[in-house]
């Protein structure tokens, strides 16, 4: 592995991990117009489906991101819900009823097409700054901010970054 590179840029904020969390808050900075970088070891999406269901609450966080409407296109709304025994009988049985907010209460997914719609939503933000294949290491807080150390997998290299 070779030296450390330093010095690449300062960033109001460093998120690290791309998954659906990370994606969230990388799009409400970005509209917010705050310098980011977002850190993902992966190269891709995790591409096996692991959420499966969201809520309304959710939604609206989503619906601040202006791409509610866009991921709710992929996903099942308002079905009964049950959870079966290991011979397939129902054991509880759900239907959630509307709370008045605005969204079905709650919506079935398929989480690596999900993934792909909130990562596109980060591309309207050239303030946004996404390192795929990159590790942090170390997270070294002082009284400006963060330094973080990262592994660049690809280039098989260290870099330092700053973020306030
Ligand atoms: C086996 C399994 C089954 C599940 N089933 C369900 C389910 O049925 N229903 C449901 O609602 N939820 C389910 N989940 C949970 C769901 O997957 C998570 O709630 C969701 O993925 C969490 O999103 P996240 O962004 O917080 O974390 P993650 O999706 O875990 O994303 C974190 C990201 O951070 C990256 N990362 C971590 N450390 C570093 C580092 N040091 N440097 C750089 N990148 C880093 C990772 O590569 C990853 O991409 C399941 C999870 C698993 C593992």
């Amino acid at each position: 592995m070779s030296g450390i590179r330093a010095g690449d840029g300062a960033y109001d904020v460093a998120v690290i991990g791309y998954g659906p969390t990370g994606v969230t808050a990388a799009n409400l900075l970005g509209a917010a117009g705050l310098r980011v970088v977002v850190v993902e070891r992966d190269a891709e999406v995790f591409s096996r489906a692991r959420a499966i269901s969201t809520d309304e609450e959710v939604v609206r966080i989503w619906q601040r991101t202006g791409l509610a409407e866009r991921l709710k296109r992929d996903m099942l709304a308002e079905r009964p819900l049950d959870f079966v025994d290991a011979r397939g009988r129902a054991f509880v049985s759900a239907c959630p009823t509307p709370r008045g907010h605005g969204h079905p209460p709650q919506m079935f997914l398929y989480q690596p097409a999900l993934e792909q719609v909130l990562r596109a939503g980060t591309d309207r933000y050239p303030n946004v700054e996404v390192l795929l294949r990159h590790e942090c290491l170390r997270v070294q807080q002082d009284l400006d901010g963060v330094e973080l150390t990262l592994v660049d997998i690809a280039g098989d290299s260290l870099r330092r970054l700053r973020a306030s």
